[in-house]
């Protein structure tokens, strides 16, 4: 039976605290050739994300044909720093941490750094793994059908015996979620901790979030968290849905504190713009933010809200619904 594994990301509790990217870095890239992998990262929003600007990097689908993409290059990804971790520690007179003046960009170089003008500045994190996408452009794109989607549960995976390096679903992914070991020589990707799914256990991403904010389980599972907040609320959205790969990541839109007023008041006015979030989220983040207001309002009248209690998650195992995803 097909089935489809799938998060979804509430990115009104993420803290930017990257527990969840080095989780993952811990647990699967920490081999030589695999440094500058992030199967996971957080980036903060608005911004040019990890690799630099990979937005504009082209990739996914286009009129049912794929879309040509670039390849990211080693700068993109930032280059590498030292630490005169010597100087720092016994030399009063030494501050600077870093010996490379050159690094000019890097995973989190513009982390925290707000768009818009004082006192409406706003920025918010963006958790970004691979999407598991159902029409993924990576696996379209490889030569020697390296890449596949598996049955049970929908996870993309790359056969490392098969890969040889040619790197034509790095520049498909329009994600820029796949990264090419120069060691083996092959290209690598989140694994959606598929060891782990099959003893019932979340991504470790997931499993480690302090902010627990993500919901874990299959798109047809009607009972479950991820299809009430797909597909019954519709305010978990695919990112970038025009790439057209059908991304199985989802995620809730962030609402932050409206904008002040000329009189120093608090506004009408989103602080965020709407063409921002739809650029990201397209234009069904309309629909997403009006229902989130009309359910916060409910809970602060003191009425009750599906809505709200499903995404407060008192009972933090009720975010994780993973049956068993073995092929019965
Ligand atoms: S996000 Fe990129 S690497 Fe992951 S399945 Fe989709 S196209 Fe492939
Ligand atoms: S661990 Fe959770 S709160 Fe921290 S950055 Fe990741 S998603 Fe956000």
């Amino acid at each position: 039976m097909a089935r489809q594994v799938a998060m979804v990301i509430d990115l009104n509790k993420c803290i930017g605290c990257h527990t969840c990217t080095t989780a993952c870095k811990s647990l699967w890239t920490d081999e030589p050739g695999q440094e500058y992998m992030l199967w996971h990262n957080v980036e903060t929003k608005p911004g040019p994300g990890y690799p630099e600007n990979w937005e504009a990097s082209g990739g996914g689908w286009e009129n049912g044909q794929l879309k040509p993409g670039q390849l990211m290059s080693k700068e993109s990804h930032g280059t590498e720093c030292s630490v005169n971790h010597e100087a720092v520690f016994f030399d009063a007179s030494e501050i600077r941490l870093r010996q490379d003046e050159k690094m000019k960009v890097g995973s989190n170089w513009n982390e925290d750094s707000s768009s818009g003008e004082y006192p409406n500045n706003y920025h918010f994190y963006l958790p970004r793994l691979c999407n598991h996408c159902t029409k993924p452009s990576c696996l379209e794109a490889c030569p020697v059908r390296a890449i596949y989607k598996r049955e049970e549960d929908g996870v993309v995976l790359i056969d490392q015996d098969k890969c040889q390096g040619l790197r034509a679903c790095n520049t498909a992914c329009p994600y820029k979620k796949i990264y090419y070991n120069h060691v083996t020589k092959k290209s690598q990707k989140c694994i959606f901790c598929f060891p782990r799914l099959e003893k019932g256990e979340a991504p470790a991403c997931a499993k480690q979030c302090p902010g627990k904010l993500r919901f874990v389980g299959f798109l047809e599972d009607e009972d479950g968290p991820i299809h009430k907040l797909v597909y019954e609320w519709k305010v978990a959205l695919p990112l970038h849905p025009e790439y057209g790969t059908e991304p199985n990541v989802f995620y809730v839109p962030p609402i932050l504190p409206n904008a002040y007023d000329d009189n120093g008041d608090i506004s009408d006015d989103p602080r965020v713009p709407i063409e921002y979030l739809r650029q990201l989220f397209g234009e069904e983040v309309d629909g997403a933010l009006i229902t989130l207001d009309v359910e916060m309002e409910r809970k602060k009248q003191g009425k009750s809200s599906q809505l709200m209690d499903l995404l407060i998650a008192k009972d933090w195992k009720s975010m994780f619904n993973i049956p068993d995803v073995r092929i019965e």
